[in-house]
């Protein structure tokens, strides 16, 4: 018979696996009580998402409700983890952060946030570090993620928003470049705005060293060395100039830099960028007169282009290219950083970042630090200054500078690079928290373990990469013991002594802050209310007032800078900072699979996902693969300068001969960043993930 009502709970959620946050129903039912309950997920139409799901969407209820969930405060004592009260975990915490900064001060304290948490946790832990630790070291993971993008995207067009454009443009771009981005792993549900374009006729060129689902659309697939991006778009763009293909119109009204970046290209000499990146002159010419000659046109980049210790630089290089062809702020023209976490555009904008306050403020900046201290009820000068990058932090703590980290959201021992030195650091910490819903690589290391709430059960609001606010609602109870992290945070201030600046009652009453703390900034929320975000299907940012319909396509008429104008820069040609040599002769270039969300510590708690992936790989060149001994499906030991791992060999003809290919979602002896050089882009601070020189050896 079928199941009564009563054994059949329904509720609607978001998956929280990567920045499209498309939409799903789930059902809870039990044949009988006591009966192991069977969940059915099915997706929900959205304007976003347009009603689909990929595998980690229809499986994203798995490790939240089926996965062995940490349900109590855990306290490591003689090496072993053992339950404690709320309770006696904040007092061990005051007691270690009072002594702490009693004796060297609040800035022995650091704070480590993440991509994946909602808008409102972000926000909160930013003003946590800020108020209640009084601390300069805040930074998170999405430092791994967008700071290139970002930071290239700020200095350019005055305002960083992943997509300039709503997806639906998507298809009305006559030429598509797609660089450094696997959009069919790792964003799949985007995948039909681009086989739509494809129906239309759109020209695709994709960049990458590796033949992905991706590239399985290009028309023109460059298969570029690893790290050389930038140069093949200033080749690219050489050819533009030569061929007469910029919109001097467009370069003259609303742009500056132009004539520096001109003298640069004609600087530039074909064959030899032609040479360094591992593309032909003649497949360089036919991507620019393709996109050139395009009525319309995007640019895309993502992680292959970012993750460089020139990442900023290559990605300003790909938004010239946008630039002095005119295309940008009109249907179909426009410039996209297709964000990787879950909340990677709104975990940029609300302060968890080193250098940033609320709504894109800066935390150097006189007049931002005023307006934040005044929403805050503070002095200004009691805000502390600017901290250090993520892997700086890590490097800040292994020199003993930082004692304390605070981890919330984020598995640091396997996301940053050079991850034995990481450990290390991790290792000499006084005192290591980590609040999680897992016991991930970081929590093991941990002295205490805070219990979270998953996002089924956690009420907040995620921002699209299209800077799209979502309101994701929760109807879960919070299983045993966990609580919500920003409930985590606001208990620990009372204990601290700063709870009048932490009442809050619900993650609403955080954003009806962040509304205020945000508005006027980059990032403007004010004009949106969860009152609103129910009714409607989202709202983009910029939304000034509660009657601003939002904001889906921006530079339309200006760019954000004061003077209206996007800023041009030329681009010198970089090299990776490490290169191949005879005892490490191969390039290893790291990503993403289908299955598996960044470090893999909820993706790997799922039957499902793990059972597609169950372990990690390398993908090498047959010819390769022959001349160093390496044999398909055999387990071999990869090393670089800073450590080695142990994976399973896959042959593959997708790669470059001169390049290799591991994924980054597992840790310990198959944690790919044990071997990632953390040399670090000058500007953003984002390491060069993306090549470091290994070698691979058969282990029998
Ligand atoms: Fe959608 Fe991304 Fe989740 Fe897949 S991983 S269901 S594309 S949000």
């Amino acid at each position: 018979s079928m199941p009564s009502s009563a054994d059949r709970k329904t509720f609607d959620t978001q998956c929280p696996f990567c920045s499209v946050q498309c939409k799903m129903e789930v059902t809870e039912e039990r044949a009988a009580s006591g009966a192991r309950p069977v969940y059915t997920v099915v997706p929900k139409l959205n304007a976003a998402s347009e009603g689909r799901l990929c595998i980690k969407g229809m499986n994203a209820y798995q490790h939240a409700l089926t996965g062995d969930r940490i349900l109590q405060p855990l306290v490591k004592k003689d090496g072993h983890f053992v339950p404690v009260s709320w309770e006696e975990a904040y007092l061990l915490i005051k007691r270690k952060f009072d002594a702490l900064s009693d004796n060297g001060g609040p800035d022995t304290l650091g704070l480590y946030g993440g991509g994946s948490l909602t808008n409102e946790t972000a926000y909160l832990l930013g003003k946590f570090a800020r108020v209640a630790l009084q601390t300069r070291y805040i930074d998170y993971n999405g430092r791994f993620c967008m700071s290139a993008a970002a930071s290239a995207g700020n200095k350019t067009f005055g305002a960083d928003r992943g997509l300039t454009n709503p997806m639906s443009d998507i298809p009305l771009a006559k030429c598509i470049i797609l660089a450094g981005t696997n959009i069919a792993e790792c964003q799949p549900t985007l995948m039909p705005y681009f086989t739509r374009a494809k129906e239309n006729g759109t020209y695709f060129i994709v960049i990458d060293p590796r033949e992905t689902g991706t590239t399985a659309i290009a028309d023109l697939h460059l298969k570029v060395k690893p790290g050389m991006d930038a140069a093949l778009a200033g080749g690219i763009q050489k050819v533009l100039l030569d061929e007469g293909l910029i919109d001097e119109k467009f370069v003259n009204e609303r742009t500056t830099g132009f004539d520096d970046v001109r003298s640069s290209l004609e600087s530039l000499d074909l064959g030899e960028i032609a040479d360094i990146t591992g593309v032909s002159a003649e497949q360089i010419r036919q991507a620019a007169l393709a996109f050139g000659k395009a009525a319309t046109a995007m640019v895309f980049t993502a992680r292959g282009v970012e993750q460089q210790t020139d990442g900023y630089m290559a990605v300003r290089s790909f938004l010239n290219m946008a630039l002095m062809t005119g295309n940008m702020g009109k249907p179909g023209c426009g410039y996209g950083a297709v964000t990787g976490q879950g909340n990677g555009q709104g975990g940029r904008e609300h302060g968890q970042k080193a250098d940033q306050l609320p709504g894109y403020r800066l935390i150097e900046n006189p007049e931002d630090r005023a307006y934040i201290a005044g929403v805050w009820g503070i002095e200004p000068a009691e805000l502390p200054g600017k901290g250090v990058s993520a892997y700086e932090m890590m490097q800040k703590i292994h020199a003993r500078e930082i004692r304390s980290l605070f981890v919330m959201g984020s598995n640091p021992i396997v996301s940053n690079p050079n991850a034995n030195f990481v450990e290390e650091g991790l290792k000499k910490l006084d005192f290591l928290v980590v609040a999680d819903m897992f016991m991930s690589e970081t929590a093991r290391l941990a002295d205490l373990i805070l219990p979270v709430s998953a996002y089924i059960e956690n009420e907040g609001t995620m921002t699209n990469l299209e800077g799209r606010v979502l309101l994701r609602p929760a109807n879960r109870p919070v299983p045993g013991e966990a609580k919500h992290d920003w409930r985590i945070l606001c208990e620990l201030a009372e204990l601290l002594g700063k709870g009048s600046f932490f009442r809050y009652e619900s993650s609403e009453d955080i954003f009806e802050e962040l509304r205020i703390a945000s508005r006027g900034g980059i990032a403007d929320y004010y004009g949106i209310t969860y009152e609103r975000l129910r009714k409607e299907e989202g709202i983009y940012w910029p939304c000034p007032s509660v009657d601003h319909p939002g904001s889906p396509r921006m530079f339309e008429a200006k760019f954000a800078h004061a003077n209206g104008k996007a800023e041009m820069v030329p681009v010198p040609v970089h090299f990776p900072d490490e290169r191949t040599d005879d005892s490490y002769p191969l390039n290893l270039t790291t990503g993403r699979v289908l299955t598996h969300y960044l470090t893999g510590v909820q993706t790997r708690r799922s039957h499902t996902l793990a059972a597609r992936d169950v372990e990690s790989y390398l993908e090498i060149h047959p010819v390769t693969a022959r001349k160093h001994g390496v044999r398909e499906g055999t387990l071999i030991k990869v090393a670089s300068r800073r450590g080695e791992i142990v994976v399973r060999c896959r042959l593959s003809g997708a790669i470059r001969e001169d390049t290799v290919f591991v994924p980054m979602h597992w840790g310990d002896t198959q944690n790919v960043n044990k071997l990632t050089n953390p040399a670090l882009d000058p500007t953003c601070r984002m390491p060069g993930f993306k090549v470091c020189a290994v070698r691979v050896e058969s282990l029998f």
